[in-house]
This record gives C-alpha cells, sequence and structure tokens, in this order.
C-alpha cells in the first residue's frame, strides 16, 4: 500500500536558523519529514536565499554609489561659459565648412600679396636705394629685408604643415617618439668630456640644465603615453568621442581635437596648438617687422620719380602696410602676451573668472615669462627663439592630464570647495609641524646654552672653592 503523500504544514518558519522545524502527528509523514530535514536540498535553499539578500544588498550600494551627489564647485558655469557653450559652439559648427573652403584661397592670396612685394622691391625700390643710400648700406639693408622675408615664409609654411598635435595624433606617432627618446638616452650617455688632467671622459648630457623647478615637475611625466592615460581618464570628447585630457579642445573645422588649442586660422589653413603655436607668434612677428620695412622703405622714396611712374602701385602698397602695421601690432601684443602668461585664447576667456589663486582650479601656466616661453618654443635662449628652428618640444601634451590628476583636482582641473579646504588646512599643517620642529630645535639650542652657562659657573665656583681649600 502507497503510503499517503505527506501535506506540507503552512507552519513552515521564516525564522533566521537554516533549518525550520517542522512538526507533524501523522508517522507517514513524520518520516517524510526527517527525511526532508535531513537531504542537502534545504540548506541549498537556505543558501540562495542568503546569496540573493547579498545580491540585492550590493546592487543597492552600486546604485548609491552611481549617483554621487553633484559636487559644489567654487565657480559654476559663469556667463562667457554659456555664451561658449550656447552661441558660439554652434556657429563655429556652421562656420567650420565655410573656414575650412576659405583657408587655402586666404594662404593664396597672402603668397599673392608677398610676391607683389618682392616684385615692387627688386624692380622699383631697389633702383633708388642703390642711389640714395650706396652700395654697402643700400646692401645691408636689403639683406635685412631678405632675413624677414626668409622668417616670414619659413615660419608661415611650417605653420600650415605642422599639425597641431591631438590625442588622436599623438597615439600616432608615439611609438615613433619613444624610439627617438631611446636615441637620444644613448647618444647623452656617450657624451666625452676632456678634464683638467687631458684624460677623456664619458658622463651624462644634461639637456635640461637650468630648467626650473615648475618645469621640471611636469617633464617628470614626459615618459607616460595616451594608452595609459586612457585606463584612468574618463572624459571623453562628445563630438570625436576620443579621450579628452585636460588643456584639449575639438576644433569643429578640423573636426578632431587639439592639445592647447588657440583657434583655427584660416591664413595658415591650420589649427593652432601646441606643435605648431610658435611658428604663428614667429610669423605674425615678422609680418609686423616686414610691414614696417616696406613702410619705412616706400616712404623714403615717396618724392622720387620712379615712386611718381608707379604711383598706384606704390599707394597701395603704402596704405596696405600701414593698416597691417597696426592691426599686426595689437595682433601681437595680445597673442605675445598670452604667449608669455602660458594660457591660449581658449584658456584664457575659460580661467578670466578665477585666476587668484584659491586653490579650487589648476593653474595651467608656469609663474615666469621665461617658464611659460619654454612651453610654447622649448628653448630658454631668447636669440634661439627668434630663430628659425624645428626644434623638439619638451612637451607632449599630457603632462597636465597626470599632473593635475596627482594634486587632486577632478578631469576639468577643478576641486570642490571642501577639497581645496581640506588640501590648503593639510599645506599649513605641514607648515605648523615645520615651525613647531623650528620651535623645539631653538627651544633645544637654549636650554644647551644655559646648561653651558651653568656648567661653566659650577666648574668655576669648583675651581675657586679647590684654591680655597689649597690655600
Ligand atoms: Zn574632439
Ligand atoms: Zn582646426
Amino acid at each position: 500500500m502507497a503510503t499517503p503523500s505527506p501535506r506540507w504544514p503552512s507552519t513552515i518558519s521564516k525564522s533566521k536558523s537554516p533549518r525550520p522545524i517542522l512538526t507533524s502527528t501523522h508517522p507517514a509523514c513524520e518520516k517524510n519529514l526527517q527525511q526532508w530535514r535531513a537531504s542537502p536540498a534545504i540548506d541549498y535553499c537556505n543558501y540562495l536565499n542568503q546569496q540573493s539578500t547579498l545580491i540585492q544588498n550590493k546592487m543597492s550600494q552600486s546604485q548609491a554609489r552611481a549617483r554621487p551627489p553633484a559636487p559644489v564647485y567654487a565657480q559654476p558655469a559663469n556667463w562667457v561659459d554659456r555664451l561658449a557653450d550656447n552661441i558660439m559652439e554652434p556657429m563655429a559648427k556652421g562656420f567650420g565648412l565655410g573656414v575650412r573652403l576659405l583657408g587655402p584661397f586666404f594662404c593664396i592670396a597672402l603668397y599673392l600679396l608677398v610676391g607683389l612685394h618682392v616684385y615692387a622691391y627688386f624692380n622699383v625700390i631697389l633702383f633708388v636705394l642703390r642711389k640714395r643710400l650706396g652700395t654697402i648700406f643700400g646692401m645691408t639693408w636689403v639683406g635685412i629685408g631678405l632675413a624677414i622675408l626668409y622668417n616670414l615664409c619659413f615660419n608661415h609654411f611650417l605653420a600650415m604643415l605642422i599639425k597641431p598635435g591631438g590625442p588622436s595624433d599623438l597615439k600616432r606617432v608615439e611609438q615613433v617618439r619613444k624610439e627617438l627618446k631611446k636615441r637620444e638616452a644613448r647618444k647623452s650617455i656617450t657624451q666625452e668630456v676632456e678634464g683638467d688632467d687631458g684624460q677623456v671622459r664619458y658622463v651624462e648630457d644634461d639637456r635640461f640644465e637650468g630648467i626650473s623647478a615648475d618645469v621640471k615637475r611636469l617633464l617628470k611625466y614626459r615618459n607616460k603615453t595616451i594608452a595609459q592615460l586612457e585606463q584612468s581618464w574618463h572624459k571623453k570628447c562628445a563630438d570625436c568621442n576620443y579621450i579628452k585630457p585636460i588643456r584639449t579642445h575639438h576644433c569643429s573645422v578640423c573636426n578632431k581635437c587639439v592639445f592647447i588649442m588657440d583657434h583655427h586660422c584660416p591664413w595658415v589653413n591650420n589649427c593652432l596648438g601646441l606643435e605648431n603655436h610658435r611658428y604663428f607668434l614667429l610669423f605674425i612677428f615678422y609680418l609686423m617687422l616686414g610691414s614696417l620695412y616696406m613702410l619705412t622703405t616706400i616712404v623714403a622714396i615717396w618724392n622720387h620719380h620712379a615712386y611718381k611712374q608707379n604711383a598706384s602701385l606704390m599707394s597701395f602698397l603704402c596704405i596696405l602696410d600701414a593698416a597691417l602695421f597696426v592691426v599686426m601690432v595689437g595682433f601681437n601684443g595680445w597673442n605675445w602676451y598670452l604667449a608669455m602668461t602660458g594660457f591660449s585664447t581658449i584658456e584664457f576667456f575659460g580661467h578670466a573668472t578665477n585666476r587668484g589663486g584659491d586653490g579650487t582650479r589648476y593653474a595651467y601656466n608656469f609663474g615666469s615669462v621665461q617658464d611659460n616661453l619654454y612651453k610654447t618654443f622649448g628653448t630658454k635662449s631668447f636669440f634661439a627663439i627668434f630663430s628659425p628652428s624645428m626644434r623638439n618640444l619638451p612637451f607632449n601634451g599630457i603632462e597636465w592630464s597626470y599632473q593635475s590628476r596627482d594634486m587632486g583636482f577632478n578631469e576639468k582641473g577643478q576641486k570642490t570647495v571642501a577639497q581645496a579646504a581640506r588640501s590648503s588646512r593639510q599645506s599649513e599643517e605641514v607648515n605648523e609641524d615645520i615651525e613647531e620642529r623650528l620651535d623645539q630645535s631653538t627651544e633645544e639650542i637654549e636650554m644647551s646654552e644655559i646648561s653651558t652657562t651653568v656648567k661653566n659657573r659650577h666648574d668655576t665656583s669648583l675651581d675657586f672653592l679647590q684654591d680655597e681649600i689649597e690655600i
């Protein structure tokens, strides 16, 4: 006879005990219950229950972590930021295509104007200069003119050709840079130096000699790669969806991100950023000198019949150069001021409201003019800055991201008010600690001086007593 199937009692305990207590008076049920109590299935059920509770707890914790309270930054979005986001950016996108198409025409127009100046100089002016200035002074003046022309074309050409540098470009050339650095390191080890005793020694060449501590602190990160940064840097460009380190801006004309972007210049048909900004600065500098040079040369021959024979060309060039010179003085003043203070045009307006240094924003620039120019030109010599050169720059563009993060700033280079206060408190504590140690050591010195005095007096009195006894 088959045993009656047991009815599950409705009183299964929901207590935390791993094994529920079940009771029954029916003998068959009691037997089944004993089997059930002994079966591993009940343990497994309890285990599953525990796991699901754990998983639920973890999920609610991670959800709470994923939605942190919005941090309160010391500088909320100001009107300049809002203007840039809402009006300037859409406008820039619209103009992007136009500027890209017009760029080549602007460059051709520029070289046509340079060509017109060269034509006027060698066909009209040179003939008068030889008569008026004599051979030696005339040749010197022509030499100055040619030097300006060479520097103007050299810098314009390189500003056009050299890429401004951005995260995607850096990733592509990283391997080449590594090879170059290895070669440089090998070269630096084998530098030969002849000592006073006439013996040749091999010493390491310190290429960064004379560089300030500020620059050295940042140079520490120059061996880092964009692939390493990608592992910890989460900010991405909304337009090109590529990693966006600090001091990087998206150019809507080139449609890519650029390190330390200044602006997109149609006159060089290129973006101006970390790698080619120096060529642009020198181009506008020599353009200013060139327009002044041509203006003075044309004005100097205004009463000569050669000027009167070519009056329309000479007048056109005279007016053009006068206007260009006035514009270039202002333009040079503004751009060189930015280069000396270490900001790009975009960064200057972005940081304009907070340069008091209250610790809530990461300082992009160095403290001195020489260091800021070193960042742009890669040299500390003023003569070398104005000479035509294709030297490598000390920075690759991602050092600022590493440094700002190590200093506790977020990916926008900001700190919350509380964080800034905490870090300033920490630095105060360090200062207090140093002062305390100074006080302690001063006290120790004073105490040792007092004890020495007491000991001397004691010795003197002992000597005195000894003398007394002897007497
Ligand atoms: Zn971008
Ligand atoms: Zn651009």
